[in-house]
């Protein structure tokens, strides 16, 4: 008992191993990965933080109940690729979701280390495990049941998409995604940029998948080159819908069509999908501003931010209706944003675009705010101080104030529930659709949210789609 209590002082005592990365003034120049990850001897010292707690609450914060302190101490003992196998019985992608998945409103949020002091760095974890596995395991594929001769469409290869087709491959399906971007990966190629989720950790994750059966068919958009009966008439028995929901919103002000005013969704595309920013390598067209306003606060405007810099800019600004309180994207996020030299407007909302001769935007004016009522997003609701008018100039804008469900697929499908929103209704412990045989899952059917959240999503829908194949339910 005694030697229990001690231990535990010591792990204590151990504090949170820094991730090493490259200095703000240099990164902001490049698209290399801002953090290295951590060492062999850092990630084992940073595995005897966890106390092996017997009701772990980091494995309730996880959104797909990862076995966090099983994966933890394999990788404490050094058997890193049991320690991934662990992982992976619950997360497909656990090298994306190391870098890119909120742990600090999650699983490390809950973890019993912080309620004294920090808490174990799980993601920085999982990240280890899954590029030590990528980097040194003899990657072999996971054992697969005999073949069904049932066949599964998946449409969209985002996170969701990914999990299904890599769950159903394993049952005996034959699987095949159909993805209408020139490259599968979904937001984590076209959306989240190299400098924090190198495409290289995408295409091999989509490469194992492949190794194991997956077929992938991209410049495939399905609603427009086929239909879904069509797939049906096909021969496919079963399926997935995971189509995101990409299409960016606007603003609706004055001067919104200035030539350099882009959605983030088209500004990050261009750069990350059809790589501007290996120029003169790739020669996609891009605005390289040196004034740039970001206009929003999630993950979509800290990437668009960060992004200008790396082209080139020599201000970019961020400018937000709330307050630093109410910002949406990820702390560490934030952080390197502000580290980086990305400059924060809050409690500041734009009311017009100005524009020269040429129709080229030149600034923006706008309002200072002050926060109200919560709204019905729970948030308080920003007011405009009268007479606080104001201009910023400007020679490029990044609106990155949200995206909504696109309905090419979903308003040419018939028998497909949506709701008031465009979103596909589906049944919450199955994924089921209103059309047979139809499932759908991800950001499609919850609208804008997390890559872990679009992986649950599809895991559901995968063993709901193997029982009705099996049994008929
Ligand atoms: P998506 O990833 O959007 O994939 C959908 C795919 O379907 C796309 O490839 C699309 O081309 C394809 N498609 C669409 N229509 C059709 C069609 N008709 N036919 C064929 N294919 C079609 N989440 C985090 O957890 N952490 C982050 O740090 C984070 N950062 C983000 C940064 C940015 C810039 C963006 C945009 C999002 C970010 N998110 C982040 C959110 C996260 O990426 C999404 O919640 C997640 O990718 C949703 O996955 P999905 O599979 O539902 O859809
Ligand atoms: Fe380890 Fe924290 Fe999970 Fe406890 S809650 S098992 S300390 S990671």
């Amino acid at each position: 008992m005694a030697e229990e209590g001690t231990k535990k002082v010591k792990k204590e005592k151990i504090p949170r191993q820094p991730m090493p990365e490259q200095a703000p003034e240099v990164r902001a120049k490049n698209f290399d990965e801002v953090p290295f990850g951590l060492s062999r001897k850092a990630a084992i010292k940073e595995a005897e933080r966890c106390l092996q707690c017997k009701k772990p609450s980091c494995v309730a914060g996880c959104p797909v109940e990862v076995d966090i302190p099983g994966f933890i101490k394999l990788l404490k003992e050094g058997e890193f690729a049991k320690s991934i196998r662990k992982v992976w019985e619950r997360n497909a992608l656990p090298a994306v979701c190391g870098r890119v998945c909120p742990q600090e409103i999650q699983c490390e949020e809950v973890c019993i280390v912080a309620k004294k002091g920090v808490p174990v760095a799980i993601g920085n974890l999982e990240r280890f495990v899954a590029d030590h596995e990528r980097m040194h395991g003899k990657g072999e594929l996971p054992p697969k049941a005999e073949p069904t001769g049932k066949k599964i469409a998946v449409v969209g290869s985002g996170p969701s998409g990914l999990t299904v087709a890599g769950d159903l491959i394993l049952k005996g399906h034959d699987v095949t995604i159909f993805e209408a971007f020139h490259s599968p990966g979904g937001v984590l190629v076209y959306g989240i940029p190299e400098f924090r989720l190198p495409k290289d950790i995408v295409s091999h994750e989509v490469n194992f998948l492949e190794r194991q059966g997956v077929k992938v068919e991209c410049n495939a958009v399905v609603g427009r080159i086929i239909s879904l009966n069509e797939l049906f008439e096909e021969g496919y028995d079963a399926i997935y819908l995971g189509v995101g929901a990409g299409l960016p919103r606007f603003l609706n002000i004055p001067g919104e069509n200035f030539i350099g005013i882009f959605s983030a969704n088209e500004y990050l595309t261009r750069s990350n999908l059809m790589k501007a920013y290996l120029f003169p390598e790739y020669d996609t067209p891009i605005i390289k501003g040196k004034n740039v306003i970001t206009l929003g606060a999630g993950n979509v405007a800290m990437d668009s931010a960060r992004t200008a810099l790396r082209l080139g800019a020599e201000k970019s600004r961020i400018v937000y209706r709330r307050s630093r309180k109410e910002v949406p994207a990820r702390t560490a996020e934030v952080h390197h944003a502000e580290e980086e030299g990305v400059e924060f407007f809050f409690l500041t909302s734009p009311t017009k675009f100005i524009g020269n001769e040429k129709g080229r935007v030149i600034g923006m004016e706008g309002l200072k705010m002050e926060l109200g009522e919560p709204d019905e997003s729970g948030r308080r609701r920003p007011l405009p101080i009268k007479g606080s008018e104001f201009e910023l100039e400007c020679d490029l804008v990044i609106i990155a104030v949200g995206a909504g469900a696109n309905p090419l697929l979903t308003k040419s499908t018939e028998g497909l529930d949506l709701n008031k929103w465009g979103y596909i209704i589906t049944e919450e412990e199955t994924g089921k659709t209103s059309k047979k045989g139809v499932w759908a899952g991800g950001d499609i059917v919850t609208g804008s949210a997390t890559v872990i959240l679009a992986m649950g999503a599809g895991r559901i829908a995968a063993n709901s789609i193997h029982s009705y194949l099996t049994w008929g339910w």
